[in-house]
């Protein structure tokens, strides 16, 4: 339902759990998060409101990190519970994903994913594209291109933000017929579902287009489409009040 990335010099802890908040008014059942920090990947994620993930955060800090991703989950596929919340891990706990909207053949490439001995943990439709992002990142070991690969092979409406513990400082985002918006800020850059959840930051923007995957680290962003063809950008001012 709503979706944060980040990667930039601050926490990512707090810019995440803060855009969600900034996402609230949208209505969700669960919410979650994933950080980058020492090499690996640690995340946290609970049924419910944000204030209860917040308490976990708070008896349990995850380790210190300035590249993360969140989600507040709107349930389509799987009960609103701790283990269905977003972010997904792959087997390994090397890659996360949060995910906006329905993965139409959810079924198929999950019965492909346990015939190659990948175990699912939770009833979601959105738990397939951690273990093939994690496929595809163990043989280009290109994020953007892992999640192009990905992406070529899902029916549906999605928007996906992902990040691997092999490549630190980045946070990589997909999206069809579902929204994604990137926020453009001064050694920092980052992603949502709704320029809402980083308008306190920076209020230079860039609308992704239909079917089209960016790469996003602390000194820009790149796009292309979901074939690897540079995209055209357009950077748009945003000048309306959030406040509200
Ligand atoms: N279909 C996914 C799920 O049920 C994502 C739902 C959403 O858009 O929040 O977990």
């Amino acid at each position: 339902c709503g979706i944060v990335g980040y990667v930039g010099g601050q926490s990512a802890q707090d810019v995440v759990v803060a855009g969600l908040k900034r996402l609230e008014y949208r209505g969700y059942d669960s919410a979650g998060l994933a950080v980058l920090a020492d090499g690996g990947l640690a995340a946290a994620k609970k049924a419910g409101k944000l204030v209860n993930l917040e308490k976990t955060l708070a008896e349990a800090p995850l380790p210190a990190g300035t590249t993360g991703i969140g989600h507040t989950r709107w349930a389509t596929h799987g009960a609103p519970t701790d283990t269905n919340a977003h972010p997904h891990l792959d087997n390994a706990g090397r890659v996360a994903v949060v995910h906006n909207g329905i993965i139409e053949n959810f079924a198929a490439l999950r019965a492909e994913l346990a015939e190659r001995g990948h175990e699912l943990a939770s009833e979601t439709d959105t738990e397939v594209v951690a273990h093939l992002l994690a496929e595809a990142f163990s043989s280009c070991a290109d994020p953007a291109e892992a999640m192009r690969q990905v992406c070529r092979r899902l029916e549906g409406a999605f928007t996906l933000v992902a990040v691997h513990a092999d490549a630190p400082g980045t946070v990589v985002g997909a999206r069809r017929n579902s929204p994604l918006v990137v926020g453009v800020g001064d050694g920092e850059s980052f992603l949502a579902s709704d320029v809402a959840a980083f308008i306190a930051h920076t209020r230079s923007a860039i609308e992704l287009g239909q079917d089209q995957v960016v790469e996003l680290r602390r000194e820009g962003v790149t796009v292309t489409d979901f074939d690897g063809r540079p995209a055209e950008v357009r950077k748009y001012h945003v000048d309306w009040d959030v406040s509200a």
